[in-house]
C-alpha cells in the first residue's frame, strides 16, 4: 500500500483499504468475541496526516475500545499506512448502529448448503456453559451484551446498577454468568458473586428464624467487586428481606462494587417493591432483551449444532427456527428432540426428518407486532414481482392463484382476522376459498422446500416490516 493512499482523492475507498488491511493485522490479539462484536463494526469516518477517526458503534464499544485496543488499533494502523498515527474515536449516529453491530461473524457465517447430512456422532451432549463467546448478539440483545461486556471489564464504572429485563429464555442468566466467567478471567483474584433472589431471600430467612450469624450473612454479598442478583422481580411483596436488600445494595454501591440485576420486567412493573428499591434500580441503566428475530435464532441453532459436532441442512434449521419464536429455551428444547431422535434412531437430520419429530409442535403465535393485511399484500406481490390488484383482482392465471394463496395463507397464519375478513380484503372472496388456500399451501409447505422457503423468507420480511 502507498505512504499517501487516504490523502487521494477518493479518500473513502481508501480509508476503507488502509481500515481492512489494518482488522486484519489485529485479528488474533484481540479475545475472539470482542472482535467480531465491537472491532468489525467499526467504521473508519475520515483521515488526515496523523489522525485516523474511527466511527463505534455505541458508547460502550466507544468506551472498551479506547480504554483497551486502540493502542493495538494504532499499531496496525501506522504499520499500513508506514507513518505514526493516532486513532481517535467517535459515535457512529443511531442509524448506523442497527446496520453496523449486525451478528457475530463468527455464528453467522453463510452456512454451506447441503441436501443431506451425515449420521449424528454417538457422543452425548457437552455440559453447558455460560460465557461471551457462546451468547449470539443479534438486534434483540445486543445493547445488553454490550453492557453486561462493559461491566466485566470495568466493574464500577458505569451503568451502576445495570438492570437488564426481558421475557423467560431470552439470555438474562446466560448474560449474568458471562460476567462473572469474564471478569474472572480478565481479573483472576476479583470477587463476583451470582446470586438467585430467590436464594438470597431463603438464606435471609433462615438467618433471621435460625438465629444464624447476621454479620457472615452480610459479608458474603457485601464483599464483593461485582454481585449479580437473577430474577430481581423475586423480592416483590418481601418486606423485611426488601429492607436487608437495600442496605446491602447501598454498601456495595458506596464500596464501588458494580450490581447487576435481572428481572422479567422493569423496575417500574414489579409489584410490591419499596419505592427507594425502585428508585435505586431506575437510577442505573436499564435496557430490556427482546425476543430474536429468525436470524438470531437461525445463528443460535448454527452454533449449537456447531457446538455438538451435528449436521444440520439449512431448511431443516430454518423450519426448527419457525416453530419457536420468543424462548430461546423452547428453541434449544426442539434442537435437542431432535438430536436425540436421530441418535436414537440412527436416522439423518434433514428437512422431512424433524418435520416429522415436530409435528406435534404448535408454533408460537405471533407476540407483539402483528401486521396489517395490507403490508402482507403489498410484499407478497411484490416479491413475486406482481401489482396488488392482481393478488385481489380475479384473474385466475396460476402464478397469480399461487401468490394470492400464499397471501391468503399468510395473513391467517400472522394477524388473527377472521376467514372471512381475509375473504373480504381479497377481492371479497369466500371463506371457503380462504380456507382451501391455507390448505393448500400448508401441506406445500410440507412437501416442497421451494415453497417453505418462499413462505419462510416471506414470513421474515413481513415481521422485519412490522
Ligand atoms: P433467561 O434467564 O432470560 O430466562 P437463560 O439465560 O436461562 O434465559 O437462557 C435460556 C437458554 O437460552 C440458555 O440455554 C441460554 O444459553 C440460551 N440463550 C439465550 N440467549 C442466547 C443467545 N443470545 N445466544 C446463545 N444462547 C442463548
Ligand atoms: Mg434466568
Amino acid at each position: 500500500m502507498e505512504q499517501n493512499v487516504v490523502l487521494e482523492e477518493e479518500g473513502l475507498v481508501e480509508i476503507q483499504e488502509v481500515w481492512t488491511e489494518s482488522l486484519k493485522r489485529v485479528d488474533g490479539q484481540i479475545p475472539a468475541h470482542i472482535f467480531t462484536s465491537m472491532i468489525a463494526p467499526l467504521k473508519p469516518v475520515s483521515c488526515d496526516d496523523d489522525t485516523f477517526t474511527i466511527g463505534a458503534p455505541s458508547s460502550f464499544a466507544k468506551d472498551i475500545i479506547a480504554t483497551k485496543y486502540v493502542e493495538i488499533l494504532s499499531t496496525a494502523a501506522s504499520e499500513v499506512l508506514g507513518r505514526p498515527l493516532k486513532i481517535v474515536l467517535t459515535v457512529a449516529t443511531p442509524g448506523e448502529i442497527v446496520e453496523s453491530i449486525g451478528m457475530r461473524t463468527g455464528v453467522s457465517e453463510k452456512p454451506s448448503v447441503q441436501t443431506s447430512s451425515r449420521l449424528v456422532p454417538e457422543e452425548p451432549g457437552f455440559p453447558k456453559k455460560f460465557t461471551f463467546d457462546n451468547f449470539v448478539v443479534g438486534d434483540s440483545n445486543k445493547f445488553a451484551y454490550h453492557a453486561a461486556l462493559m461491566v466485566a471489564e470495568f466493574p464500577g464504572d458505569k451503568y451502576n446498577p445495570l438492570f437488564i429485563y426481558g421475557g423467560t429464555g431470552l439470555g438474562k442468566t446466560h448474560l449474568l454468568y458471562a460476567i462473572k466467567d469474564y471478569a474472572e478471567k480478565m481479573t483472576p483474584n476479583i470477587k463476583v458473586k451470582y446470586v438467585q433472589t430467590s436464594t438470597f431471600i431463603d438464606e435471609f430467612i433462615a438467618t433471621i428464624t435460625l438465629k444464624r450469624d447476621k454479620a457472615s450473612f452480610d459479608q458474603k454479598y457485601i464483599n464483593n467487586k461485582i454481585i449479580l442478583f437473577d430474577d430481581i422481580q423475586a423480592l416483590s411483596g418481601t418486606d423485611a428481606t426488601q429492607g436487608k436488600f437495600f442496605d446491602i445494595f447501598n454498601l456495595l454501591y458506596g464500596s464501588n462494587s458494580h450490581i447487576v440485576l435481572s428481572s422479567d420486567r422493569p423496575p417500574s412493573e414489579i409489584p410490591q417493591l419499596a419505592d427507594r428499591i425502585r428508585s435505586r434500580f431506575e437510577g442505573g441503566l436499564q435496557i430490556d432483551i427482546v425476543p430474536p428475530d429468525l436470524e438470531t435464532r437461525l445463528a443460535i441453532l448454527h452454533m449449537k449444532a456447531r457446538a455438538e459436532h451435528i449436521e444440520i441442512p439449512d431448511d431443516a434449521l430454518i423450519y426448527i427456527a419457525s416453530k419457536v419464536k420468543d424462548n430461546i429455551r423452547s428453541l434449544e428444547g426442539l434442537l435437542n428432540r431432535v438430536v436425540a431422535s436421530a441418535r436414537l434412531y440412527g436416522t439423518r437430520i434433514d428437512l422431512a426428518m424433524v418435520q416429522d419429530v415436530l409435528k406435534d409442535q404448535v408454533t408460537e403465535p405471533h407476540q407483539s407486532r402483528t401486521p396489517s393485511a395490507d403490508v402482507i399484500q403489498n410484499l407478497v406481490a411484490n416479491y413475486y414481482d406482481i401489482a396488488v390488484y392482481d393478488l385481489t383482482g380475479k384473474s385466475r392465471s396460476r402464478p397469480l392463484v399461487h401468490a394470492r394463496q400464499v397471501a391468503m395463507y399468510l395473513c391467517r397464519d400472522m394477524t388473527d382476522a377472521t376467514l372471512i375478513a381475509i375473504g373480504g380484503q381479497f377481492g371479497g372472496r369466500d371463506h371457503t376459498t380462504v380456507i382451501h388456500s391455507c390448505r393448500k399451501i400448508e401441506s406445500l409447505i410440507k412437501t416442497k422446500r421451494e415453497i417453505f422457503q418462499e413462505v419462510t423468507e416471506l414470513t421474515n420480511m413481513i415481521n422485519k416490516s412490522v
